[in-house]
């Protein structure tokens, strides 16, 4: 015994963990935030035009409130709701992308309260293309708000049990589905310039945006001093689990370890590792890699891990969104000494 006093739980959590999307679409029609599986990552939905539902989001994220929320829907009939016009390169990607990994920045309607779109005159779209999630919006028969269901700052929760550790007793509900396909989140494309611009790589990859707009542009090629007002989720700390995140081209550069420091790996190949770590998850390609990273980061959270080495991977096609992930979490990220 340290004599530290123990922590007894008093209250039992209050949060509905459930398979039922009728009761889950009940909780959100009567204006409560619900946790729901999506192909990307869960999300943390409400009511897209009850702006104190809204309000309850941001809340139960500790989300700032300058960081706007996709608004997700299966009807197209609700799209009018939400956006004033939708240019014509959003309707080639919705019609190309829709249902899946995908979200449209449009012009927003004036009844999308300001909660949603953190005061900025556009709202991003996406319609997911996960059956559990198509069958509660459809249920809800209201555009929802959603962005992932993680504290502000943490990785994306890719399963029902994730998305507890982050909301037990936050939200009324969360609906169950089995772990996320693509594990990492959508892709976000401005279609409200001439030329489109990929605010936020993800699900689909730039080359699959490119067969269907050969000009789109990606945000870090951009020269325009505007890109952060246009992107503000960017600007924050992500995507970071406790352990320290460290990126490696190899297994052969993680140092030797002092006997007591727990570490992790994981990647594509262990080839020339000099020691056995303590978590490692090997995979054999980019989409495995995306699918589990966030998961891997949990593990190794519970496993006491003090340092994770990730492997890099090539910067195509889904190894792009994967990097991106990837330099946002690691340590010496400079996103990290802002918050
Ligand atoms: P999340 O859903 O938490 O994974 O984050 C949603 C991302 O989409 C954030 O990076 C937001 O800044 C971005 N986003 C949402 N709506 C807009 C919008 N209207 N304009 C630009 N970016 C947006
Ligand atoms: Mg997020």
């Amino acid at each position: 015994m340290d004599g530290e006093p123990r922590l007894v739980k008093t209250s039992p959590p209050t949060t509905r963990v459930t398979t039922s999307v009728c009761l889950a679409a009940n909780y959100l029609r009567a204006g409560g935030v619900v946790a729901l599986p999506t192909e990307t990552v869960y999300g943390l939905g409400a009511d897209a035009m009850n702006a104190k539902a809204v309000r309850a989001i941001f809340r139960a994220k500790g989300r700032p409130s300058d960081n706007p929320l996709i608004v997700h829907l299966t009807d197209m009939a609700l799209v009018d709701r939400v956006a004033r016009r939708i240019p014509a390169s959003a309707e080639k990607l919705m019609a190309a992308f829709f249902p899946g990994p995908l979200t449209v920045i449009v012009p927003n309607h004036r009844d999308l309260p300001l909660e949603v779109t953190a005061g900025l005159d556009t709202v991003g779209i996406r319609c997911p293309g996960h059956p559990v999630a198509a069958a509660f919006l459809t249920a809800c028969g209201t555009p929802v708000a959603a962005p992932s269901a993680n504290r502000s700052g943490r990785p994306s929760p890719t399963s029902w049990s994730a998305v507890v550790e982050e909301m037990d007793g936050r939200i009324p509900c969360i609906l169950k589905g089995g772990a996320a396909r693509v594990g990492l989140e959508s892709t976000v494309v401005d279609c409200t310039t001439a030329r489109p611009l990929v605010l936020r790589q993800g699900g689909v990859t730039v080359e699959a945006l490119r067969e269907v707009i050969p000009s789109i542009r990606l945000v870090s090629a951009a020269t325009s001093g505007d890109e952060p007002a246009r992107s503000p989720g960017m600007k924050y700390r992500h995507y970071a689990p406790k352990p320290t995140v460290v990126l490696v081209e190899n297994a052969a550069e993680i140092p030797k370890h002092r006997s007591g420091v727990r570490w992790g790996f994981i990647g594509c190949t262990d080839e020339g590792i000099r020691a056995k770590p303590d978590r490692a998850c090997l995979v054999p390609e980019v989409p495995t890699y995306a699918q589990k990273l966030f998961h891997f980061f949990r593990v190794c959270e519970r496993a006491g891990v003090q340092v994770i080495y990730c492997q890099k991977v090539p910067e195509r096609g889904l190894g792009r969104a994967l990097m991106d992930r990837l330099q946002r979490a690691a340590s010496d990220h400079p996103t990290h000494s802002a918050t």
